[in-house]
């Protein structure tokens, strides 16, 4: 397999290169609180059969890649949200179980690696707890030196398990877009690898690995994927994956991907109705995907109109609402952020088909933030000095 860059707006071509993170031309148009401009997308050209091996499809050999089992996560068939739903082929895709608990793990991984290949110790970059935990966990496993940017309302969870893994970890006065301009800032003057998502062209390619798992497990295509997005490199990551299945002639055509967005987080789709975007301050209950400016907005745009992809919003009360229904009827617990792409498909299943072939991908471990988890639950009253007092 040979792979390349191409950017995703100018279209020119580069080798694939340490030091080469954005497009050269596209960057000089880059201007503040927008996406990022020049991503570059990984190219592949070669052939594989049907039951490739995930490392033959990725751009960095399986030896640098850190001893600890990220991907392969189990895809669920829940009868019991089958039932209530009527969707005979629901599939929930449970990223929650990778190493650090987040779906960010499949890019940590290949950065990780990346850098391994070029001879890189140090990791940077900015997060809004997921992937700082996910590069600290990966990094530690690949000996690799981490420092994560976090804004200032990071869950505790998150931040415990970075500085367990043994990360330097700071927290920033303000949001997770201040942490993104002080992580690229601080990689700037210190040297090392960026890893910031959507800047980093590995974080995307990361993530196609989901699809093709996805592939590989189900017994037939999926007609829709559902997925939570804040900066909508996962969201990218997963059209990816299709298209390079697509290109290497193993499906015919790109499954019709939901982005689900948080109703006031949803920057996204606003773009998406206006045809720009805009810097405005949002709030959700599901922090991974509380975003302003999202990253990789111009790119996830142009990737959901091309392949058909819909962009809707759901309610943080549908968000928690939907957390609590996937714990309690299947005994799957995922964070706010995590549960949202269900939500999605709660809030859209009117309008498809009950036999379709539907995944829905859980994008973390709903222990990572206990205090949101908490909202859609009530907590035990007083305790109890006897059985009767509760008889
Ligand atoms: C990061 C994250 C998302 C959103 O991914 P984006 O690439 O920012 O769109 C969704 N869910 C969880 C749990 C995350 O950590």
């Amino acid at each position: 397999m040979k792979f390349k860059y191409k950017c995703t707006q100018c279209k020119t071509e580069y080798d694939i290169a340490a030091d080469l993170m954005v497009c050269p031309k596209c960057t000089q148009k880059q201007k503040a609180d927008e996406p990022v401009r020049g991503i570059l997308e990984v190219t592949l050209e070669g052939t594989a059969n049907s039951d490739f091996s995930v490392f033959d499809l990725l751009p960095v050999d399986e030896e640098f890649f850190p001893p600890i089992p990220v991907g392969n996560t189990p895809l669920w068939q829940p009868s019991n949200i089958r039932k209530q739903t009527g969707f005979i082929n629901l599939f929930i895709k449970d990223d929650g179980v990778n190493p650090t608990f987040s779906f960010k793990d499949r890019a940590s991984y290949l950065v990780s690696a990346f850098a391994k290949q070029h001879g890189i110790n140090e990791i940077v970059l900015a997060s809004t707890g997921n992937a700082g935990s996910s590069m600290a966990g990966i990094g530690a496993a690949a000996g690799q030196d981490i420092t994560i940017f976090l804004p200032e309302t990071a869950p505790e969870a998150k931040i415990v398990q970075s500085l367990q893994y043994g990360a330097q970890v700071y927290k920033v006065k303000g949001n997770y877009d201040l942490a993104y301009d002080f992580s690229l800032e601080y990689s700037a003057i210190k040297g090392g690898m960026n890893r910031n998502t959507a800047y980093n062209p590995m974080t995307i390619e990361g993530k196609k690995t989901v699809s093709l798992e996805i592939f590989q497990q189900m017994p037939a295509a999926p007609d829709y994927v559902f997925v939570s997005t804040g900066d909508g490199c996962i969201v990218a990551g997963v059209i990816k994956g299709f298209k390079d299945l697509m290109k290497l002639g193993l499906i015919k055509k790109v499954p019709v991907v939901y982005s689900v967005q948080a109703e006031n987080s949803d920057a996204l789709y606003r773009a998406n109705q206006s045809g720009s975007f805009e810097n405005i301050p949002t709030s959700t209950v599901a922090d991974s995907i509380c975003v302003d400016v999202p990253r990789n907005g111009y790119h996830a745009l142009k990737l959901l109109n091309d392949f058909g992809g819909k962009i809707i919003k759901v309610s943080d009360e549908s968000i928690i609402e939907a957390q609590h229904n996937l714990a309690s009827s299947c005994g799957l617990f995922s964070e706010p952020a995590g549960a949202t792409a269900f939500a999605g498909f709660m809030a859209v299943k009117g309008d498809l088909e009950a036999d379709a072939n539907v995944v829905v991908i859980s994008t973390g471990n709903g222990l990572k933030d206990v205090a949101s988890a908490l909202k859609g639950v009530t907590a035990p009253g007083n305790s109890i000095k006897s059985v009767q007092e509760i008889l």
